[in-house]
């Protein structure tokens, strides 16, 4: 990749996986970024959602791990970010409770060497580049806890109250991101947004894992008695987010992202399978939703998330535009069409 002058150069960590991807293929429209994208790629990561793009000449790919002091510092060195966004981290909570330790990893050990290094690179800037410079950590609402029905929503003053081994992973690295602000000045800002959903998303996750047990017409589990609440958002709206806070966003904040759009979890099930009885009708009037199990609840499994927004309305000038009956139709419409995604994603 060579560089070009007047580019932004944005170092994307976890590319590969579901979000990454999805603000990857965004950013590669402003012809002025370049974007050097560095994944592990775990089992959550899929080289296929990037495949479209993989010769293009503003893009690079390199395989490692942030953990890796040596491989960060020399990445850091050459490719001279203008940005750097942390997407890269163990994501799904069941994993967390059954092994930990890839999330202690990552999550925490991780993301200080992130910090680190970033912080040598920025002090060998000149002024002006310097004052560009940002790192944007993603969060999640899931490190504020859970709320009870009538608790009113997360909003940035919210305590941290991690539940699980994931959210007490990504609320040590808040911390550390914070306190690299604190202490160094560093050029930080945290997001914590809400429940992703569209394009891209390993079927471990709730909204592929019912679209795709109703494509094989599989089971479809339910934790406990499925009235557990999360806030949902399109992933394209997540992605223009963080990319009008990389422009307008001020150091040393948190913004929380999300839509306004809480849905119990058998509500999205009952959409989600009506949707499918009209695209994909099943053989003698079998309804999707038939298939339907409830399976024993989630050990510390959090009750209600919801997010209060009004602080990137009002600072950044952000508005969600996608609705959840929008979203999730051009969702389904997106695994219907791609199933050679996941199909192949899984004999990666
Ligand atoms: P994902 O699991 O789909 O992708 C994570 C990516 O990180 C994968 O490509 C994986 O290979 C990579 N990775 C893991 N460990 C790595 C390491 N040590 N070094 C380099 N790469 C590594 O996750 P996602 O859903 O895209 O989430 C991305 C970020 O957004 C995460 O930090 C997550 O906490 C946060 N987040 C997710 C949601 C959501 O609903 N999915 C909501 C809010 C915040």
């Amino acid at each position: 990749m060579k560089f070009e002058k007047n580019t932004t150069r944005i170092l994307v960590t976890g590319g590969s996986g579901f979000i990454g991807s999805n603000f990857i293929i965004q950013q590669l429209l402003k012809t002025t970024n370049q974007i050097l994208n560095l994944d592990k790629l775990t089992y959550a990561a899929s080289i296929n959602s990037l495949e479209n793009i993989k010769n293009n000449s503003r893009y690079k790919f390199v395989k490692g791990d942030i953990c890796d002091n040596i491989l960060i510092k020399d990445i850091l060195e050459n490719f001279k970010p203008t940005y750097i966004v942390n997407f890269a981290a163990e994501s799904h909570v069941d994993n967390s409770i059954k092994m930990p330790d890839e999330f202690i990893n990552t999550n925490i050990l991780g993301v200080f060497n992130l910090l680190k290094n970033s912080r040598d690179y920025i002090s060998t800037l000149k002024k002006e580049e310097k004052e560009q410079f940002k790192f944007l950590h993603i969060s999640t609402d899931e490190v504020y806890g859970s709320l009870e029905l009538e608790d009113p929503s997360f909003t940035e003053e919210s305590p941290y109250r991690p539940s699980s081994p994931y959210s007490a992973s990504k609320a040590s690295s808040d911390h550390l991101v914070f306190s690299w602000f604190k202490t160094y000045n560093f050029p930080a800002i945290i997001t914590n947004c809400s429940n992703n959903y569209g394009p891209f998303q390993f079927p471990e996750k709730l909204i592929p894992l019912v679209i795709i047990s109703c494509l094989n017409e599989k089971k479809i589990p339910l934790y406990g008695d499925g009235m557990n609440i999360r806030d949902w958002i399109y992933v394209e709206d997540h992605c223009n987010a963080i990319d009008q806070i990389l422009i307008k966003g001020k150091i040393g904040n948190r913004y929380n992202i999300g839509s306004d759009n809480q849905l119990k979890n058998i509500d999205i099930i009952k959409i989600i399978c009506n949707i499918m009885d009209d695209r994909v009708k099943r053989k003698n009037n079998l309804r999707y939703l038939d298939l339907l199990e409830f399976v024993k609840d989630r050990p510390g499994h959090d009750f209600r998330y919801a997010i209060d927004n009004t602080k990137i309305k009002e600072h950044i000038g952000w508005n969600p535009s996608i609705s959840f009956e929008e979203g999730i139709l051009r969702t389904i419409d997106w695994y219907l069409d791609n199933q050679d995604w996941f199909i192949n994603k899984n004999k990666q």
